[in-house]
């Protein structure tokens, strides 16, 4: 009789449980997506004619700092805290 579908009931229950599940695809999910934008710094020189780029350095602050879905790439959270939070939920 119920017109709630099986996926929004799953979604209600895995909220009640706090379970980690994506709140965009309601896959449950083990790890974030760090996404940030940053400066990097690499040296430059040529190995053999060839470019040749040393290990990165972050230069400069990060920004657009975002945590995502590994399954659909929605942003979940933004704030480390928030994606902490999230993490302590049982899988
Ligand atoms: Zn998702």
């Amino acid at each position: 009789m119920s017109k709630v579908s099986k996926a929004d009931r799953i979604k209600v229950v895995a909220r009640l449980l706090g379970e980690r599940v994506c709140p965009k695809c309601n896959k449950k999910i083990d790890s974030l997506l760090y996404f940030s934008k940053v400066e990097v710094s690499q040296d430059f020189d040529l190995d053999n004619g060839e470019p040749n780029y040393g290990s990165m350095e972050d230069f400069g602050d990060h920004t657009d700092d975002h945590y995502a879905c590994p399954e659909c790439f929605e942003t979940i959270c933004t704030e480390e805290e928030d994606a902490v939070q999230f993490m302590k939920r049982p899988g």
